[in-house]
């Protein structure tokens, strides 16, 4: 049997340029790679949207999340598998019988909960169990890779312990999923990029920033993303250097311009360093991120719905196939069949 490759990317709104390289592109590419050899479970947590905002909107965003990953060159074979989490009861079910193991010590020590729940007595249940939906995304498929950020590494490693205890107690039962460290190097360059906010090169690009001219929207202008390169802030020493602690300006730029062309950040750099204008950097920059909104953009408006309604058909089917067959064998193994 194939090993698989699990992704999930939340998507609440409109993505940046930051997401765009630091997520979704990896992805598209690692899937683009191995998915002639691997499964590739591509999935949107839509029941981990719901924890920070119901608002309604959903569905435009999740059918939105998905036709990203299309833009974004994913190319489908039938090893590629999309769905949408709420259309795979089983991922909640599953929930329900690892939060019966998972222990209350652990589940507090989790640093996304307590970074998010500081100082609320209303923060919701869902924020503080939300790494056991996501272990439930995760071993219901038997997936060995999980490309997440630094950020949920060690809901990983609780999905692992999580799996373990189980197979302990009942019998083999789940994969468990590889460390991170072998995550990492299976993942190549994916795990660390931070693309940093134009303005202030020293935080990261987020969505969440209020100034316009701070990061990239993918439903930005390409002419006005463009502007917005032209100006970023750089530094005002006499060479270009590659130094994201000293010259986080600069270096975003020679970073953003190795991703979008998918050239080695080395070669990148060691056409530029040493050379004094930085103009002519940010003009080459410029364009690649003009052309990559382009592109983008025209490829998303010829992606209809009736095409992906298609895809979600068949992947859900598959999925559902997949996550009542693991789940039919927890039921029995605790005693519920
Ligand atoms: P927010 O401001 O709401 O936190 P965000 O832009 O940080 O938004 P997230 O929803 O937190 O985005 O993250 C979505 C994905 O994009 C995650 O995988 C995260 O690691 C990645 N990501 C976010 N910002 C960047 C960035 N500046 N560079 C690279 N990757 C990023
Ligand atoms: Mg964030």
């Amino acid at each position: 049997m194939n090993k698989t490759i699990l992704t999930g990317l939340r998507v609440n709104s409109e993505l940046t340029l930051g997401n765009y390289l630091g997520a979704l592109l990896p992805m598209v590419r690692l899937a683009n790679k191995h998915s002639k050899d691997y499964t590739v479970n591509i999935f949107v947590p839509d029941l981990h949207s719901i924890i920070s905002d119901i608002d309604g909107s959903l569905q435009e965003n999740v059918k939105r999340s998905l036709k990203y990953y299309l833009a974004a060159g994913l190319t489908l074979n039938d090893h590629i598998h999309l769905y949408r989490q709420s259309h795979v009861p089983a991922h909640a079910e599953l929930t329900w019988v690892l939060n019966c193991i998972a222990h209350m010590g652990e589940m507090s020590r989790m640093i996304q909960y307590k970074e998010k729940s500081e100082g609320k007595d209303s923060a919701n249940v869902g924020i503080f169990d939300y790494p056991v939906l996501m272990a439930a995304d995760i071993l219901l498929y038997g997936a060995n890779y999980v490309p997440v950020g630094e950020d949920q590494f060690q809901h990983l490693e609780l999905t692992r312990n999580l799996a373990i205890r189980f197979n302990n107690r009942f019998g083999e039962t789940f994969i468990v999923p590889e460390d991170t460290k072998t995550q990492v190097e299976f993942m190549g360059v994916a795990g660390g990029i931070r693309i940093r906010d134009l303005v202030n090169p020293e935080k990261k690009m987020s969505k969440s920033t209020a100034g316009d001219n701070c990061k990239i929207m993918l439903s930005d202008d390409p002419a006005k993303a463009a502007k917005k390169i032209m100006s970023a802030t750089t530094d005002s020493f006499e060479d270009i250097q590659f130094d994201l602690t000293a010259r986080p300006g600069i270096s975003n730029l020679l970073q953003i311009e190795a991703l979008i062309n998918d050239r080695p950040l080395d070669e990148v750099v060691a056409e530029w360093q040493g050379k004094s204008r930085y103009g002519d950097l940010k003009k080459q920059v410029a364009a690649s991120v003009e052309k990559l909104l382009t592109d983008f953009q025209s490829n998303l408006a010829k992606i209809d719905d009736s095409g992906l309604d298609a895809l979600l058909q068949k992947g859900e089917a598959y999925a559902n196939d997949l996550a009542n067959a693991k789940l039919a064998e927890v039921y029995a193994k605790v005693g519920l069949r």
